[in-house]
């Protein structure tokens, strides 16, 4: 049997139009389809939102006005559309070209790269104007911006990633990061180990930048007057990235044991689960859409 969606959104008692366009339509369409009839609370808010309370009250009209037209709940399946967690859910990956995931849990801040700011606008418009609507339930989102927000591929591109196979992960075997840090473009000017450098156009230097700040200024220097050679400074990086590789190394082993990575993650999860059921009571209190907060 192929399977019907329609319904209706609660703003108000069901009329003729409706009857004549759609509700005489559907009491015959429930012997030949597998009807599903959406009393689409969450779009009424679209349009109702200053009146959220008479929503729910609309909720129960708009399934008795489909009943009584005809309607048997034995074949159709009437139902609320903000009760069922899966729409919300299949709204996420909808959601991945607006995400608004940060909102779950009422995060105050959310450290990001440069590249990611425009991802916390959208999320701070989102929950400005569920505010402005319903009332304080989400913090605006701050974007912390880190200071190494996007560190550049061994190849000089402008980013790191696994797709461009330009990277070092985090568990490379410390002789594949030697070879890879050790084959990493540097300024092409540098042939001989006295030829003037620019440090500012060489990979190598980013990386002493992001993880070796201290030396940073010296290794400049060096590179600019011709004093270091392109392959000591390559092996003075090796030796600091795996100052803190190794540890990062030893705790992944550690933890990489059947079955307590998952426990983790089901410890975190039901954390996360609470923190959104905490957040969601809020919303659906102040949206007015807790109607079986009673039972
Ligand atoms: Fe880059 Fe170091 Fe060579 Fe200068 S000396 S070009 S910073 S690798």
């Amino acid at each position: 049997m192929e399977r019907i969606l329609t319904g209706d959104r609660p703003t108000g008692p069901l009329h003729l139009g409706h009857y004549a366009g759609s509700l005489r339509n559907r009491v015959k369409l429930q012997s030949e389809y597998d009807t599903f009839i959406i009393v689409a609370d969450v779009q009424a808010l679209t349009t109702h939102w200053e009146t959220p309370g008479l929503i729910g009250v609309n909720v129960r009209e708009v399934a008795l006005d489909n009943i009584a037209c005809g309607l048997n709940p034995e074949k159709a399946s009437i139902f609320v559309q903000s009760m069922v967690p899966q729409i919300a859910e299949l709204t996420i990956f909808f959601g991945l070209f607006t995400t608004a995931d940060i909102l779950f849990c009422r995060a105050d801040v959310v450290p990001v790269g440069e590249d990611q700011l425009p991802h916390v606008e959208v999320t701070r418009f989102i929950a400005g104007r569920f505010n402005e609507l319903y009332g304080e339930v989400f913090p605006e989102p701050r974007a912390m911006v880190s200071d190494v927000s996007r560190l550049i591929g061994l190849d000089g591109n402008a980013k790191m990633s696994k797709s461009l196979g330009n990277a070092i992960y985090l568990n490379d075997h410390p002789a594949d990061i030697g070879k890879k840090i050790m084959s990493a473009v540097t300024d092409p000017a540098r042939i001989h180990k006295t030829d003037p450098g620019h440090p500012e156009i060489c990979t190598i230097f980013a990386y002493h930048k992001a993880f070796n700040a201290g030396e940073v200024p010296e290794i400049e220097d060096c590179c600019r007057k011709g004093a270091i050679g392109c392959v000591g400074c390559k092996k003075n990086l090796i030796v600091k990235l795996e100052v803190i590789l190794a540890p990062v190394r030893e705790r992944r082993a550690e933890y990489d044991k059947p079955g307590l990575i998952d426990d983790i993650l089901i410890m975190g999860t039901e954390k996360a689960v609470k923190a959104g059921v905490e957040t969601m009571a809020l919303v659906r209190e102040a949206m007015h859409t807790n109607y079986w907060k009673e039972r």
